[in-house]
This record gives C-alpha cells, structure tokens and sequence, in this order.
C-alpha cells in the first residue's frame, strides 16, 4: 500500500488518541512527525519509522482550495 501523506494531510492512526478521537492532522514532516488531534488540539511528535507503523490510513491528502 503506497502512504503519501504531506503536511496537511489528515490521517488516522492505529490507536485513537485517549480523547476519544483518532483524526489527526501533520503539522510537521521531517526525522519526526508532529502530528495533531483535530479534537482536542494536542500534538504529539513521532519518529517517522513509528508514525509509519502506527498509521492507518490516510483520510485526505495535502490540502486543496476549498472551493465555495
Ligand atoms: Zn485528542
């Protein structure tokens, strides 16, 4: 399975965040991942060989134009 996920994108990860949420922004790409719950608002950091192992899928890819 290819995972493309670039800053923006919103994934979920394999275990849900202890809010009871489980979407999650990137805020962050590089050695680590920073990613963000999209419910409370926490950030965790990840090395990127465990965000990798811990993703599920990808719900939205990098962020387009919304258009109105
Ligand atoms: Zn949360």
């Amino acid at each position: 399975m290819n995972k493309t996920y670039n800053l923006g994108s919103i994934v979920v990860m394999k275990k849900a965040h202890p809010c009871g949420a489980n979407k999650w922004e990137i805020i962050r790409i590089g050695a680590d991942i920073k990613i963000k719950c999209l419910n409370c608002g926490r950030s965790i950091m990840l090395p990127r060989i465990e965000f990798n192992k811990k993703l599920k899928s990808i719900i939205e890819e990098e962020k387009h134009e919304e258009e109105n």
